[in-house]
């Protein structure tokens, strides 16, 4: 049974058009003009500013791009006693008229796609066609989730019980929401989660990434002249001390994260630690996702697939290809058509047209990426990297690497960049080799390459993961298509974009009436 409704996903704009793009080159010169714009917490509608600090574009250090304050402690209790007092309105709305707002939402994102685009490139460095899937994705979210209000939010449901009685179960708001997301995807992740927990009858007080705080702010502006009452969603910035202060909080109805999977354990340890009532936490976290190539597969979408889902993002994407197990009979020929491909990516300014990889967030997340290559370069064979070139003077560029690994024992975590690894696997220890890969703990995004059933089911069935793509490249998950996220170090699910979603946000109360 196919489940869905008549909703269509947004369209998006064409790149392949000349006239779009240049649309879009006009747009990012007007922002340019406008740069640098406030950011800041917005507390019952207003934007607040204190001490603002400049921020600059990971393409360039010399353009700054906005000025941020952070929130303050005052900030954040006003916005929990507006929140709070504002939510038995907004859950006692009703699920059809809450659609109506998140739609509205979803629709004034849609007008904005070019702006909202061009703050991306500059903020967080996404090149056009990640930019043009973001708010398209962030546009799904809203209208999915409004659907999914319509249909579980609509009143109580009636069940069966014995003559006399009746019998009632309704789906609640749990109170104020706390969300926390993610610089990689700062505003389709931003907006999925907020949705969805406004959609459920919350109230939320969202914290953007301290890396991208213009996009969300940007986002509150569109919802609240779309309509969304502005007591009912709050924005708090900061680093990982305002997450904390929100989660520390006695007023949290429940916490949704996406980000690491060390913050998640340490919010996890927070939640449990602290009085107040038990509240859910919903966590989407990293992955180390593998890609097993069989020797039916065909070389040149293998070759594609994996590229893209290596490098695109800049590999900025929990879903991202980390590591591509070839049969070592056919491996030197997969490998050279990857040298290849790599040498005709074009590293650049996100901005431009042809652009496939733009900069990594920041300059911790630099350092990280070299000290694996350094590591790597020790223990493993790097078979190519290039020199980024003057754009690594002012970005934080970082060229897109391949490196051979004898085994797993070096993989332990998550490397957050365009960095792919391959293993050369003999087809005797292939059910070996998914098991150790299942043995370090992820299980978010898996890749298979075969004309072959029996060889699908033999991956998937040694190793976990939310989201499985068969020949295929492995990220871009759709909302309401591919409900997306993961299991055991990769996240707690249930799953973005999916039927399961909005019921976590949730209480449910039963009604039994004896006649
Ligand atoms: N949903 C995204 C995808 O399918 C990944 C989200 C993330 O990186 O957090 O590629």
């Amino acid at each position: 049974r196919l489940y869905g409704d008549s909703r269509t996903n947004s369209a998006g704009v064409d790149l392949s058009q000349v006239s779009v793009r240049e649309r879009l080159a006009a747009e990012q010169a007007k922002l340019d003009a406008q740069l640098p714009l406030p950011a800041g917490p917005v507390v019952r509608g207003k934007m607040q500013v204190s001490d603002p600090y400049k921020h600059a574009s990971p393409v360039n250090q010399h353009n700054v791009v906005s000025l941020i304050s952070n929130a303050t402690d005052d900030h954040i209790d006003d916005a929990f006693e507006a929140a709070r007092a504002a939510q038995r309105g907004w859950d006692e709305l009703g699920g059809a008229r809450r659609a109506e707002i998140l739609r509205a939402m979803g629709d004034a994102l849609e007008a904005e796609t070019d702006r909202l685009i061009a703050i991306m490139t500059r903020e967080g460095g996404k090149n056009l066609p990640d930019g043009v899937a973001e708010v398209r994705e962030a546009v799904d979210f809203c209208r999915y989730y409004a659907a999914e209000a319509e249909r579980k939010f609509a009143g109580p449901v009636r069940l069966p019980g014995p003559a006399g009685e009746t019998n009632h179960l309704e789906l609640r708001g749990r109170g104020v929401f706390v969300c926390i997301s993610p610089w990689n995807f700062p505003l389709a992740i931003f907006t999925g989660q907020l949705a969805a927990a406004l959609a459920a009858g919350n109230t939320v007080l969202a914290k953007p990434a301290e890396q991208t705080p213009l996009i969300a702010c940007e986002a509150v502006k569109l919802f609240q002249e779309a309509g969304l009452p502005k007591d009912v969603l709050h924005l708090i910035t900061g680093d990982g001390r305002a997450g904390a202060a929100l989660v520390n909080d006695l007023r949290t109805g429940g916490v949704c994260f996406t980000g690491s999977t060390e913050v998640a354990r340490i919010i996890n340890k927070a939640l449990s630690e602290k009085d107040g009532p038990i509240v859910p936490f919903i966590a989407e976290t990293g992955g180390l996702n593998g890609m097993f190539v069989d020797t039916s597969a065909l070389k040149e979408q293998v070759i594609d697939d994996a590229i893209l889902s290596a490098f695109g993002s800049a590999g900025q994407r929990c879903s991202a290809l980390r590591i591509l197990f070839l049969p070592e009979d056919t491996a030197d020929g997969f490998i050279e058509g990857l040298i290849g491909a790599m040498d005709a990516l074009a590293l650049g300014d996100p901005a431009e047209a042809f652009t496939d990889v733009g900069p990594v967030i920041d300059e911790e997340a630099k350092g990280i990426l070299d000290q694996h290559m350094t590591r790597m370069r020790v223990n493993a064979k790097v078979l190519k990297q290039a020199d980024p070139g003057p754009l690594a003077d002012n970005g934080f560029f970082f060229a897109p690497a391949l490196i051979e690994i004898p085994s797993l024992d070096l993989m332990e975590r998550e490397v957050f960049g365009p960095i792919l690894h391959v293993l050369r696997y003999k087809r005797k220890d292939v059910g070996k080799i998914a098991r150790e890969l299942a043995a370090k703990g992820y299980g978010l995004t898996l890749g298979i390459h075969s004309r072959l059933s029996r060889f699908h089911e033999e991956i998937m069935a040694e190793v976990p993961a939310g989201n499985v793509y068969v020949n295929r490249n492995i990220t871009g998950a759709v909302v309401g298509v591919q409900p997306f996220g993961g299991e055991g170090l990769s996240g707690t699910g249930p799953k973005a974009g999916g039927p399961h979603y909005l019921a976590r946000f949730a209480t449910e109360r039963t009604v039994t009436v004896n006649i």
